[in-house]
């Protein structure tokens, strides 16, 4: 096992990480822009070093900064957690070619699932369900888009090969739209991703989000930790994920889950991993697979009992998995809520600083965040501060439990979405279980109204 690890993040995953590595006795080096200087994980830290200014050009995603820092603190290994440098397969290359071990998949695989074309592709070999589309990147030839579309039948999205965070996709109703929205996309996914290659696929109209966490080692070894369900999102970005997903047969959850832990033995994925599929009618597609820790794992982790962001490191160390498929057990219900420093219902950002943070607690409840009392949340990042998890022995108690963790919960200072969440565990659909993806912007648009 490492006796150093180096920690490229911030903010509450930072603090997961750390507590992970000082459950395994591993020290730990905490990177940080100068906006987080004061941030009480930065402390706990046994060494910490600053990495530049705010900006995160400039510092979280400054490769020659964090490669310095680890070679002056003699770290072994560098965990990028999730967002910045996690899914950048140059910055995970350069951290081997350094010496250093990467915390997560070969950077040939994260090259692989970074391009959605690939991806797809990779994916089908593997039998792997996908969305129905173009076979691989469009082509430049007009009429064969046309003929492309029509065979996969309107409305289609059309996607960019590079995108990411809910960017470079446009969903198009009619054929009279389709040239038109193709040269769009393509110069827009030019602009953002320096690749100009969209692909085309089905638009489903009102699918839910499912997703399914994998564990796999050097070894060609791999498992599946059940399912999530995240289709509760704005703006493609997720508010609430649970698991397992209410209402799906575990048949059918067993069979795609399966299907996952094959196609990261038959890639040679290594690590943690999440295969994101849309849920239509009995039918999963896939859309995309992220090759890193998920914000959302701590679901995963209460109702499988397993430390997925221990086992990362230990994946990475070299070690075997410690268990087979069938000693994955599914116990109970966890739902998390995401607690975001925005105005409840205009979702603009409110940093600034905490001047009280009551945290709830009791059975079943579990608090993510490196947040406190004087607190500063910075202007420069993400606006989660947090991550409130509860978990039942029933989809029902986890329900109660969380709406009781809200309502003992109060951050002063700042605004929060705590209002919202509340709002939303006492929603009939939400409580029914098995809202598509677009229900919440339903209720919003609803609500605005
Ligand atoms: P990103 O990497 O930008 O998050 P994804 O491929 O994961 O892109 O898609 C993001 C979201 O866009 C999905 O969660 C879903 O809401 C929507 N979406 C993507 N593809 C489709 C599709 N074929 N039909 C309907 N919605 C889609």
């Amino acid at each position: 096992m490492f006796e150093k690890l180096l920690i490229a993040n911030r903010g509450e995953i930072a603090l997961r990480i750390q507590r992970a590595c000082r459950e395994l006795g591993i020290k730990t080096v905490v990177v940080h822009s100068q906006a987080d200087t004061e941030a009480k994980y930065v402390k706990l830290a046994d060494e910490s070093v600053c990495i530049g200014p705010p900006a995160s050009r400039d510092s979280y995603l400054n490769v020659p900064a964090i490669i310095s820092a680890a070679e002056v603190t003699d770290a072994e290994a560098i965990h990028p957690g999730y967002g910045f440098l996690s899914e950048n397969a140059d910055f995970a290359e350069r951290v081997e070619k350094s010496g250093f071990v990467f915390i997560g998949p070969r950077p040939e695989s994260i090259r692989l699932m970074g391009d959605k074309v690939s991806a797809k592709e990779a994916m089908t070999k593997a039998g792997v369900p996908v969305v129905p589309g173009s076979e691989g990147a469009l082509p430049e030839d007009q009429k064969e888009v046309v003929r492309i579309a029509r065979a996969v039948g309107y409305p289609v999205i059309i996607k960019a090969a590079g995108g990411g965070g809910g960017r470079g996709m446009r969903v198009v109703h009619t054929e009279a739209a389709l040239l038109n929205a193709v040269a769009m996309t393509r110069a827009e996914a030019q602009a953002a991703f320096n690749n100009a290659s969209v692909y085309l696929e089905k638009f489903l109209e009102n699918p839910r989000h499912i997703e399914i966490q994998v564990l796999a080692d050097e070894y060609r070894s791999a498992v599946y930790l059940g399912e999530r369900d995240c289709s509760m999102q704005r703006r493609h970005q997720k508010i609430i994920e649970e698991g397992p997903a209410p209402g799906i047969s575990r048949r059918l959850l067993d069979r795609i889950g399966a299907r996952c832990a094959d196609a990261c033995r038959k890639i040679g994925y290594r690590g943690a991993g999440t295969f994101e599929f849309l849920y239509e009618n009995g039918e999963f597609y896939f859309i995309e697979m992220n090759t890193r820790v998920q914000v959302e794992h701590p679901v995963t982790e209460l109702i499988t009992g397993i430390d997925i962001v221990q086992e990362q490191i230990r994946i990475a160390a070299g070690e075997k998995l410690r268990f087979r498929q069938r000693d994955i057990v599914i116990k109970g219900h966890a739902i998390e809520c995401r607690i975001n420093a925005e105005d409840p219902y205009k979702f603009t950002p409110s940093p600034g600083r905490i001047t009280a943070w009551h945290p709830p607690g009791g059975p079943g409840i579990r608090v993510d965040s490196h947040a406190y009392t004087n607190y500063f949340v910075p202007p420069n990042y993400d606006s989660m501060i947090g991550k409130l998890i509860a978990y039942g022995d029933t989809r029902d108690q986890a329900i109660r439990r969380m709406r009781i963790a809200l309502s003992e919960m109060a951050v002063e200072g700042i605004q929060t979405n705590l209002a919202l969440h509340r709002e939303l565990l006492a929603d009939a659909r939400f409580v029914s279980g098995g809202t598509s993806i677009h229900y919440l912007e339903q209720k919003l648009a609803l609500r605005g109204a």
